[in-house]
């Protein structure tokens, strides 16, 4: 794969950013919101979908999500939550609650080392899936024997921190992060380890010809676990879509793994 000519091309980069709030408990039940532990310890009826039980929400959830809204200069509104369907073996809801039309911080902005601004578009409170561990093959679904269900991690708070189409290299998107990141751990929203799975973040990227008024199609690189895997994911889908439209082809939207 070529290295991008950037004379001739630029890139966008937009970032959605998952952070898990550090609370004492999950965002609408009091099971305890704890990384690590024995599997499937940190669970209760709610966490379980269970028949008849009622989703409480968790005051400091929303009070850690509105710290954030404030340091990211975002409006913070009066937001509804929506369920958001979806049939996985780690969301035994079978729905996710997340925000939609109104989320609990509408626009924003984060000022970037350089003094460059990000726009930020949304961020949103959802909860957390639980985590499957595909066992055999190669450790992949696509090959695995069977797989195990953990719910240690679902319904733990989320803060969908979405990022506007305004970052334009692998270095901004790893300040953009970089600087994000130490304002959730300056007001207390997380612990910031993205070892550990507290931050993740989709990158959305697409590429234009310099001059080129619109935007082009973007991939979605789903959960990035670390600054260095962002940098090199965003170089490598850079290279790609360029070498695609170079010749002769269309990128097509969709979601990638690195
Ligand atoms: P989805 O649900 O499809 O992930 P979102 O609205 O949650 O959509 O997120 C869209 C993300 O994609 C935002 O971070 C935004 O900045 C980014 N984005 C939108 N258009 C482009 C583009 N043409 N190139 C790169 N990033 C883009
Ligand atoms: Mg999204």
């Amino acid at each position: 794969m070529s290295t991008v000519d950037l004379d001739r091309w630029e890139i966008v980069i937009g970032l959605e950013v998952h952070t898990e709030l550090s609370t004492r408990t999950k965002l609408f039940s009091s099971a305890t919101n704890e990384f690590g532990g024995d599997t499937n310890t940190h669970i209760d009826a709610l966490t379980l979908g269970l028949p008849g039980s009622l989703p409480v929400l968790n005051e400091q959830a929303v009070e850690l999500a509105i710290r954030v809204g404030l340091a990211l200069n975002c409006t913070v509104q009066r937001s509804v939550f929506a369920r958001k369907n979806y049939f996985y073996p780690d969301q035994p809801t079978n729905y996710q609650i997340s925000q939609f039309d109104l989320p609990i911080n509408g626009e924003g902005w984060l000022e970037l080392p350089d003094g460059s601004i990000a726009g930020i578009e949304r961020a949103h409170l959802e909860e957390d899936t639980g985590k499957s561990t595909h066992i055999g093959g190669g450790g992949r679904i696509h090959d695995a024997e069977h797989s195990l269900v953990d719910l240690n991690r679902a319904g733990v708070p989320l803060l969908e921190i979405v990022g506007k189409p305004d970052l334009r290299s692998a270095e901004d998107a790893k300040a953009y992060v970089a600087e994000l990141r130490s304002i959730l751990v300056a007001v207390g929203a997380s612990d910031g380890k993205m070892e550990e799975g507290s931050l993740r973040v989709d990158c959305n990227v697409s590429v234009r010809r310099r001059g080129e008024p619109a935007f082009g199609t973007r991939c979605e690189i789903k959960n990035i676990n670390s600054l260095r895997a962002m940098g090199r994911a965003i170089e490598y889908e850079a290279a790609r879509q360029v070498d695609l439209i170079t010749s002769g082809e269309r990128v097509v939207q969709q979601t990638r793994h690195w």
